[in-house]
């Protein structure tokens, strides 16, 4: 069976081939854990903000999206908590001098036993099919519940440990589950230290007196700042939202697995701001929108779940993760946290200005509730990229690699080729490129054989070929070819932009 690193590695070089993602600064041997996204990478970036921008503000009445700057008042991180509390608990192993996150070393054995459990299931799956009853077998068979038990009793430890800021307990627990780092394969552990994630920088000049700033942790605070001037100018009524792209950055422990944990990042956020204790219904709406959305890009909803966060964040009263099966196994794509009036009391508190709603209903002040969706737009990049590439078996015997991305969000819509490179084909061709380029994101190629040509489209994604050949120049009709299904049909040319409507979103 395949290692889970090797799916990685093919998604990591075909993005580098077909230039999607491209390690930062190659040519100075990179930089860790950064990327830089290439010209198919950033179109498809593009579509996946737009999707989302598209879902939460344009179809949302009551939300409305700001672009705040990166550089804050340094005095926004101590209100928000990130300067004391913004910390990892990170080990490392004196052997091979690699350094973990010890949180991440328990969750990746609490999912061995899982997929333990997993294994238990599809054996008795095959010998009692077609009668299988799961959830019965989930209930009653010893070995399940076993392990089930073990997974319960390690959770909890672990809850008390980290609520508790319990480090030595922390590694006390990574001894007896007997964890070895997978690298020296020993368990000679340091002790467990917090290690806070932000980076710093300076601002102004020496002889004005240099000041520290930092680079934003998250999105979220540029949006709490600007609460009431957005409020007000927009002349929101609550319950409404402020949703926000941009960069963060975090000093990450240990940034492997791609874009999956990178150190500069892209959040796509959204801040709902709700009357006091009316979050916890807020926070199942948005916790309901959110899965749908995501479902809405054609993944199969196997491929997603629920987590319930096991510590709560010091501003949290509800919070759990949409979390997404990635080559490496279920990890978090999206949070979604009940954030309390924490953070908006906490920027009143130091900065001494009021930052209250005045419902003219009830005729009260009162300093809102706030729920949040945050999802790392690079994860859902990885997400939806890691789900498309397939390696499909034809009935002819051969295979094809194929990336089968939502259409929707497809970097190229459509490929126009000319069978020949003469006979008057490419200027027919191009004719039809020019009277489709507006509407959609298309590209023109006449190298190689047609059936090369078919090849490169589907290795980048394109849903759709039109195809031009001799008969197109007596009769206006072209071949249309379909990315998932390869299936081809004959149309003519002014039906081109209706098809494309009624299948293709445009871009
Ligand atoms: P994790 O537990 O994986 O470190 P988190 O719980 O700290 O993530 P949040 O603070 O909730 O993450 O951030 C919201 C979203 O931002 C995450 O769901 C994820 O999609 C994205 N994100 C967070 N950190 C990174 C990172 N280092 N690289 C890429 N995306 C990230």
């Amino acid at each position: 069976m395949a290692q889970p690193e090797e799916p990685l590695k093919h998604i990591i070089s075909h993005a580098k081939s077909y230039g999607f993602i491209f390690p930062s600064s190659e040519i100075y041997e990179g930089l860790s854990a950064t990327y830089d996204y290439g010209p198919l990478g950033v179109e498809l970036k593009n579509n996946l903000k737009n999707y989302w921008w598209q879902a939460m503000v344009r179809m949302h009445e009551n939300i409305v999206g700001i672009d705040a700057a990166i550089f804050m008042h340094p005095t926004t991180w101590k209100a928000s908590g990130h300067v004391d509390a913004f910390n990892d608990p990170l080990i490392d192993n004196k052997d091979s001098k690699k350094r973990y996150r010890a949180d991440h070393l328990v969750e990746d054995y609490l999912q061995k036993i899982a997929q333990k459990i997993d294994k238990e299931v599809e054996k008795a799956r095959t010998k009692f099919a077609p009668n299988f009853d799961e959830n019965m077998f989930r209930q009653t068979n010893a070995n399940v519940l076993k392990y089930s038990e073990q997974i319960q009793n390690i959770e909890a430890r672990f809850k008390t440990a980290l609520e508790t800021d319990n480090l030595a307990d922390i590694k006390a627990l990574i001894e007896e589950l007997e964890i070895v780092c997978p690298i020296s394969g020993t368990k000679n552990w340091t002790e467990v230290r917090q290690f806070n994630l932000m980076f710093s920088t300076e601002i102004g000049s020496l002889a004005e007196g240099s000041n520290k700033i930092y680079l934003r942790p998250e999105t979220a605070q540029g949006i709490f700042v600007n609460f009431l001037n957005v409020q007000q100018s927009a002349r929101m009524k609550i319950p409404f939202g402020i949703a926000q792209i941009g960069k963060a950055f975090r000093n990450e422990i240990i940034a492997r697995q791609f874009i999956f944990r990178m150190r500069e990042f892209e959040q796509m956020e959204m801040q709902f701001f709700v009357k006091p204790g009316e979050e916890l219904k807020w926070y199942e709406y948005w916790k309901a929108e959110r899965i749908r959305w995501h479902k809405s890009l054609g993944i199969p909803d196997t491929h997603y779940k629920f987590h319930d966060h096991l510590k709560l964040a010091h501003y949290a009263n509800a919070a759990c993760d949409i979390e997404f099966k990635f080559p490496m196994g279920f990890k978090e794509l999206e949070g979604i946290h009940s954030r309390t009036d924490f953070d908006l009391k906490a920027h009143e508190q130091h900065s001494g200005k009021k930052l209250q709603y005045f419902d003219i209903e009830t005729n009260e002040h009162y300093v809102p509730y706030v729920v949040e969706t945050s999802v790392g737009l690079d994860r859902l990049f990885l997400a939806v990229f890691s789900y498309a590439l397939q390696e499909e078996s034809l009935a002819d015997g051969s295979t094809r690699t194929v990336l089968k991305l939502p259409k929707a969000v497809a970097p190229i819509k459509v490929a126009v080729l000319p069978l020949l490179k003469k006979d008057g084909l490419p200027e027919k061709a191009r004719e039809i490129l020019r009277s489709l380029q507006m509407d959609y994101a298309c590209q023109y190629d006449e190298k190689d054989s047609v059936g090369k040509r078919y090849r490169r489209q589907d290795a980048i994604g394109t849903p759709f070929c039109i195809t031009i050949d001799h008969q197109s120049l007596t009769d206006n009709t072209v071949t249309v070819r379909e990315r998932d299904s390869m299936e081809q049909v004959r149309m003519p040319i002014e039906e081109l932009k209706n098809y494309l409507h009624a299948h293709c979103a445009r871009t």
